[in-house]
Formats: structure tokens, sequence, C-alpha cells
């Protein structure tokens, strides 16, 4: 068994774009610019928002956060968001969800333009993402490509089985690895015998947010296993209260795999480096 390390990918692509934004600077190119806008003051929104904010500087990235108040109204929030669009300044921008429930995600996404859109939720994107075309890909389902890249996992012709139709991970990754060659199947919430379908799958990307869901007896020896899932989970020995599990029983899986990504340090960090490269790519574009 291997791990895949996003910790380790993570740091070695970090350190690519801190060097490519010190040649953009050198060459008197614009420093990509991000802009985050948080509304209200959930904690773990925050937290996110936070992350983002300090992997920007990290690299060399300018970084902008618009924080407002809970009861923004949504054509307020519209007005911000437009303001954004038309800042030559800002390469990409973030709406951190949710969003507060008197607001309409969908239309805020909407809004963005998607020449800014690194967060790859807009449906010109989306739509470009299904053609194959490039444009920004949602995150999460990046940096589990470029995991898979790194370690140089054979998917042409590969039973990939997808667990969670999510927008953000599930429906996106399936197009992703169709066009990598795999044949995709994928499972959800209403899906029967699930366990048939995993044990037939060379690789399975659970993304459903069930901890440890996801046992030995429904993966084939030789499987590679790729863990979205983040749960807290309540642990009173840990000294936060709470501990992160992901939606694989890695322990008891692990020695089944051929590889596989652990929770944490799997999939979270290769997400944040997939927004870096989308902001790295957005900079270039016109505006
Ligand atoms: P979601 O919460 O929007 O949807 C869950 C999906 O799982 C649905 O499509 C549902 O049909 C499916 N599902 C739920 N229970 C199921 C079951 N028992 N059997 C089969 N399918 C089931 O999904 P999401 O936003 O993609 O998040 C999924 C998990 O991934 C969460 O734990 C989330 O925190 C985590 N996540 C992690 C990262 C990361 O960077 N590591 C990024 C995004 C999401």
């Amino acid at each position: 068994m291997e791990l895949l390390n996003g910790n380790e990918v993570s740091n070695l692509i970090r350190a690519s774009i801190k060097e490519e934004v010190l040649k953009r600077k050198a060459e008197g190119k614009k420093t990509p610019h991000l802009a985050a806008i948080l509304v209200g003051a959930d904690g773990a929104s925050m937290t996110y928002v936070a992350a983002k904010e300090k992997d920007c500087i990290e690299v060399g990235f300018d970084s902008t956060v618009l924080r407002f108040d809970a009861s923004i109204s949504e054509e307020a929030l519209i007005a911000e968001v437009e303001k954004i669009n038309q800042d030559k300044n800002i390469d990409g921008l973030i709406v951190q969800l949710p969003l507060p429930k008197h607001i309409n995600e969908k239309r805020i996404t909407e809004a963005i333009s998607y020449k800014k859109d690194v967060d790859g939720f807009h449906p010109m994107n989306v739509g470009m993402m299904f053609k194959g075309l490039k444009t920004f890909l949602p995150a999460t389902p990046f940096g589990i490509l470029k995991l898979i890249e790194h370690y140089q996992i054979e998917t042409s012709g590969k039973n990939c089985v997808i667990i969670g139709r999510s927008d953000i991970v599930g429906k996106p990754m399936s197009a992703l690895m169709l066009q990598k060659n795999c044949t995709v199947t994928v499972c959800h919430s209403k899906t029967k015998n699930l366990s048939d379908f995993t044990r037939q799958a060379d690789i399975i990307i659970a993304a459903i947010g069930v901890p440890l869901f996801l046992k030995a007896d429904m993966v084939k020896e030789g499987a590679v296993v790729i863990d979205v899932g983040i749960t807290r989970v309540d642990n009173p020995t840990n000294k936060k209260g709470y501990s992160l599990k992901g939606d694989v029983d890695f322990e008891a899986l692990a020695s089944k795999c051929s590889f596989i990504t652990p929770v944490p340090g799997g999939v979270g960090p290769m997400t944040r480096v997939g927004l870096l490269l989308n902001t790295l790519d957005a900079a270039d574009l016109p505006k």
C-alpha cells in the first residue's frame, strides 16, 4: 500500500506556484489577486476564508477579504460582486458558502463573472468542464486529479466508482474521470446494493460525509481509494474535543489498497492548492 500524501504533493505544487509568482513579478507581470466575500460570522466559514487568505499570502498572491454582516440584502451583495467583477486588479472571486438563508446562493454564484469564478461553480465553467474545454475546475476534483497524476495512477480503461453526486465534488469528478478514460459509475443515497459497484471498482472516490462508511469488505484487493469526506466526530481525548474522520475506514482498508489517501492530509490540502492554481491562471485572463 502506498499513501497518497496530499501534504507532500501540495507542498511541491505550492513551491512551484511561489516560484512562478516571483518570475511574474520579475517580468513586471500582474501579481495574482484573489478576493473572498465572507457574509456573517459562521465559525467554519471564517476558518476556511482565513486559511485561503493565508495560502495566498504564502505563495505571494495579493488577497482581499470583504466581510459583510449577515443582514446584508441579496441586492446589496450582488452589487458588491459586480463591483469586483469590474475591478481590473482582482483576478479571482470566491463567495464563501453557505450564505444566510435570505440570500439565494444560485443567484450570487451566477452573478460572479465566469472569468473570475476560480471556484468553478458558474454554469458557464461547469459546461466548459463537461465539454473538456480549458476552464476553472472546482478545487477538490482539480486537487484529486493532481494527486492521481503525481502518483502516475493508471486511469485508462479502469472502473471508477464515485460515491456522492454533489455539484462541487461528485458530479464534476465523474466528468473528469470520464475524460481520463475511466468507466465511471456514480453512486448516491438512492443507489441499491452499493457494495456490488464498489467491489468492481479499480478506483473509488468517496464524497458523502458519512464517517467510516466504506468498509474493507466493500473494496477489492489492490483498489485505489480516495477519501474526500471530512466530518467532525466528538473525541473528548483530543484537545479540540473532536477528531476529523473521512468516509473511509482507513485502518481496516489500507492493507487491501494499492493507494489510499489519509484524512487529514489527503484531499484537503490538494483542494487548497486547486484554488491557488485557478487564481494563478485567472491572472492571465483579459479583464
Ligand atoms: P454533499 O453533502 O453535498 O452531498 C452528499 C452526497 O453523498 C449526496 O450526493 C448523497 O446522495 C450522497 N450520500 C449521502 N449519504 C449516502 C449514503 N449513505 N450512501 C451513498 N451516498 C450517500 O456532498 P459534498 O459537499 O460533496 O461533501 C461530501 C463530504 O466531502 C463532506 O464530508 C464534506 O465535508 C467533504 N468535503 C471535503 C473537501 C475536502 O477538501 N477534503 C471538499 C469538499 C467536501
